[in-house]
């Protein structure tokens, strides 16, 4: 079956998007979109790609993808308390079938839907299958949550538990042992894995309370890294208190903190909010619907040209020494 590429995008994607929420001036069809962000508000722009082989196993449901592909770049914009308005969507596909198309569409407008984002345009080639979504949202001027704004005192606070997606990862790579995990867990794992969930709520109930955030893509041991280096702060964190869940327990003690430490794909929010700000963090985690969990602290650099770095440490206090990476994306692994 082969489909011309202009009835191929008319049939699986700007049909969609014109039944799907407008929120744009223009969406496909010309040679640009046309938007405007909220008057005095600023747009959020963020592109995420996928790649086979990379980011995705060639065997991945095509609904599932589908979600996925819009999920990472809508946790972009949750990361920055920014409330999504419309995205482009560009496909390179070796041979077009519609069963794909048709799985991939639904799960990608499913999505997009349920956030009220617009489909307004892309590009669609042939190629090895890669796909990549840029993203547009609007935040209030004052109100983004950068990753520059960490300060001393800081407690640091994450949404969801870590660490669930790469033990999804390992169920497919056999890196388990059969049956450890009953069926409703082995069902989670994969979830956390293959549709991740964008805190776009939390995002927004976190505006003018958080000082800095970012969604953990990478993990959290390399992820906070980047809140330190960019807000020029140590921090240390109490290892037994990072949100694990009853599924990823069933390993062993170190297999679980390397899977919530360094796994990746978690697409949680990292934040840090003064002490004062406490109940008010939790509220917004109640009013999202997603449990809020502290687990450290930022503290200040001890002189001007120290690197920032992360103090780990257990309940009883007891130093931990980490050699944990997150996912280094030129790398071998
Ligand atoms: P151009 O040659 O001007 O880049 P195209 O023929 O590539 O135009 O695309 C025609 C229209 O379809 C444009 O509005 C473009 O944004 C849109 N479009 C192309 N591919 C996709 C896609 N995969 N999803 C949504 N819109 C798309
Ligand atoms: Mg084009």
């Amino acid at each position: 079956m082969s489909l011309s590429e202009f009835a191929l995008i008319e049939r699986f994607f700007a049909q969609r998007a014109r039944s799907g929420p407008q929120r744009a001036e223009l969406g496909i069809g010309d040679d640009c979109a046309l938007i405007a962000p909220e008057p005095g508000e600023l747009l959020a722009v963020s592109t995420d790609m996928l790649v086979e082989g990379r980011h995705f196993l060639a065997s991945a449901e095509p609904q599932a993808l589908g979600h996925k592909t819009l999920a990472v770049n809508l946790s972009d914009l949750a990361a920055m308390g920014a409330k999504p308005r419309a995205f482009t969507l560009s496909l390179a596909l070796e041979t077009p079938r519609e069963v794909w198309l048709e799985a991939f569409a639904q799960g990608l407008f499913a999505l997009a839907n349920r956030f009220d984002c617009q489909l307004i345009g892309g590009d669609t080639t042939r190629g090895p299958l890669n796909l990549c979504v840029t993203i547009f949202g609007d935040v209030p001027a004052q109100g983004a949550l950068r990753r520059d704004g960490a300060r001393e005192n800081d407690d640091i606070w994450v949404s969801g538990t870590l660490g669930d997606a790469r033990a999804g990862l390992g169920i497919l790579r056999g890196e388990w042992p059969e049956g450890l995990f009953d069926e409703r867990e082995h069902a989670a794992l994969r979830q956390a894995l293959d549709r991740p969930e964008p805190r776009i709520a939390l995002g927004l109930a976190l505006r003018g309370l958080a000082h800095s955030a970012l969604d953990v893509s990478d993990g959290l041991a390399g992820d906070l890294l980047h809140i330190l280096e960019r807000s020029r702060a140590r921090a240390s964190i109490d290892v037994d208190t990072v949100p694990i869940s009853s599924a990823l327990r069933k390993l062993p003690l170190d297999t679980q903190r390397r899977c919530a430490l360094a796994g990746g794909d978690d697409y949680e929010l990292l934040f840090t909010a003064p002490p004062h700000a406490r109940e008010a963090i939790a509220d917004a985690g109640e009013r999202a619907n997603i449990a809020v969990t502290r687990i450290g602290t930022i503290s200040a650099l001890r002189h001007a040209s120290e690197a920032p770095t992360i103090a780990w440490h257990d309940a009883s206090q007891a130093p931990l020494s980490l050699t944990l990476h997150g996912f280094d994306h030129f790398d071998a692994n």
